[in-house]
């Protein structure tokens, strides 16, 4: 076999992802059980995580849901306050805050998001693989019952295990429903024939079957080819980034643990031949996407720690000190500086804080009823009594609260008054979530008009406290 030259060596490194093989075929990871500290943290994690996931959905605030993201009717109920398309400018500054933040601490960070909160991974690793360790064994097991001819054993172990997957499948498929259109309805179209709700029942099946395929069939490839997150790592990560990292500069140049003596303390040469790395391969084998920590950073890594509780575990073993796999940046690594909170950092924190604070100001001064006037297209002014010019408009009132409100509408300053037409009172009740429209004429006396369009405000009062005010024109000759 011939040695490659360096630049042979440079060209096919990692031109390739460690679950594809050279044919292009799909490489199934086995990985070993992980187990020790970092993954006694998950454990507890994924309970709190698991918990609010499957939790929320019963929460009621007043009869109503405390968080629901109703994209059919767009209706957003978050922290038990609704919030409808006119709160728009509110939620994209919201979502550009989440970006922020997610920006901000991937930069810092790293991917901990995908290997300790994300639902892909929490399901995946700490639910379905849990179950597939408890029926199919550890990794050589299900390796050789992968490769075993189909016998009595193997049917009843990949039925049980794929009829486990299902009956999860289905009750992630209803919770995230649940989250969607409420748990009221969600229950209500578990219960009642098909027939009776053919959409939500559909989408019910097409949730399952799409949990189902993700976390028995796709798995890591959800991280490594699907998540647009994941993809945006090259971006994000930098030297200075904090993640799950081997020291190299400890651990190389590895080798086997050799049996003989240590060698004596001025034999400089032996020292310095073998680093701490005793090359046994439990880092790879218990990776979930099947890669090499010690190949560098990757775009396959989610962040797991599994390596690290399996290098942490062999450290102890051979009697050297932990951390060979740890938390750390390549700066940290390379040229041994301390993580520090760089200017690229710095400018993301300092944009977030700003964002945050125009957030929490429009939050603050969110009005309970939304309030959109317009004068009438092509009307001009007229002269219903004499000196007193009117304007037609046509209003849109939101309540965006979950009361029942009674609003009176009025003129800034009592400088014009507000007739609706037909003789409808200027006072209405709104129900909650409701939209009216009306139309409405205001008049003005001819002789405070200065100019040919003037600026004028619509207010909305709730029990007498103004809540909405609108502007608009007032056109005079
Ligand atoms: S390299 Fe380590 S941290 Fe990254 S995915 Fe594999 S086991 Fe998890
Ligand atoms: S687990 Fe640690 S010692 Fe073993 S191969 Fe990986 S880095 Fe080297």
């Amino acid at each position: 076999m011939s040695v490659l030259s360096e630049v042979e060596y440079e060209e096919i490194y990692r031109d390739s992802i460690a679950t594809v093989d050279a044919s292009g075929k799909r490489v199934w990871v086995f990985p070993k059980k992980p187990k020790g500290r970092m993954h006694h943290y998950r454990i507890a994690l994924t309970i709190v995580l698991l918990g609010l996931f499957f939790g929320i959905p019963f929460i009621q605030v007043n009869g109503h849901p405390f968080f629901m993201l109703n994209i059919f009717e767009r209706t957003f109920i978050i922290f038990g306050q609704i919030f409808y398309p006119q709160d728009f400018v509110m939620f994209a500054l919201a979502m550009i805050i989440f970006f922020v933040f997610i920006i901000l601490f991937t930069v810092a960070f790293g991917r901990i998001w995908c290997g300790w909160a994300c639902p892909q991974t929490v399901f995946m690793e700490m639910v379905f693989r849990k179950i597939e360790y408890w029926i199919e064994g550890n990794r050589n097991q299900q390796r050789k019952l992968a490769e075993q001819p189909w016998n009595t054993e193997k049917v009843l172990k990949k039925g049980a295990k794929h009829a486990i997957f299902l009956l999860i499948a289905i009750l992630i498929a209803h919770t995230a429903m649940a989250y969607l259109i409420g748990l009221d309805n969600t229950i209500s179209i578990a219960t009642q024939p098909p027939s009776a709700h053919w959409a939500g029942f559909i989408g019910l099946v097409a949730f399952t079957a799409l949990f189902y395929g993700v976390f028995a069939y796709l798995r890591e490839q959800a991280c490594i080819a699907v998540c647009p997150y994941g993809r945006l790592q090259g971006v994000l990560v930098g030297n200075n980034t904090l993640g799950v990292i081997y020291d190299f500069v400890r651990g190389e140049p590895r080798g086997k643990l050799k049996k003989k003596a240590a060698p004596p303390e001025d034999d400089l040469m032996a020292k310095i031949t073998q680093g701490d790395c005793i090359d046994c391969t439990l880092c790879v084998q218990v990776c979930p996407t099947g890669i090499d920590i010690r190949n560098g950073i990757q775009l396959e890594c989610v962040n797991c720690t599994a390596c690290i509780d399996a290098c942490d575990e062999v450290m102890e073993k051979v009697g050297k000190p932990k951390g060979l796999i740890r938390h750390a940046s390549q700066d940290m690594i390379s040229k041994g500086k301390p993580f520090k909170f760089n200017t690229r950092l710095l400018a993301y924190a300092a944009l977030l804080l700003l964002l945050l604070v125009i957030e929490g100001f429009l939050l603050l001064g969110r009005s309970p009823v939304e309030a959109t006037v317009l004068r009438v297209p092509g009307q001009l002014y007229h002269e219903r009594t004499e000196g007193v010019l009117s304007n037609l408009y046509n209003t849109q009132l939101v309540n965006k609260t979950f009361e029942t409100l009674t609003l009176d509408l009025k003129v800034r300053d009592d400088f014009g008054r507000i007739e609706r037409v037909n003789g409808k009172p200027n006072q209405l009740t709104l129900e909650a979530g409701e939209k009216v429209d009306l139309i409405f004429f205001v008049d003005i006396p001819k002789k405070q008009l200065q100019e040919m369009k003037t600026p004028i405000q619509i207010e909305v009062y709730k029990e007498g406290k103004l809540i909405e005010t609108a502007k608009t024109n007032f056109l005079g000759p």
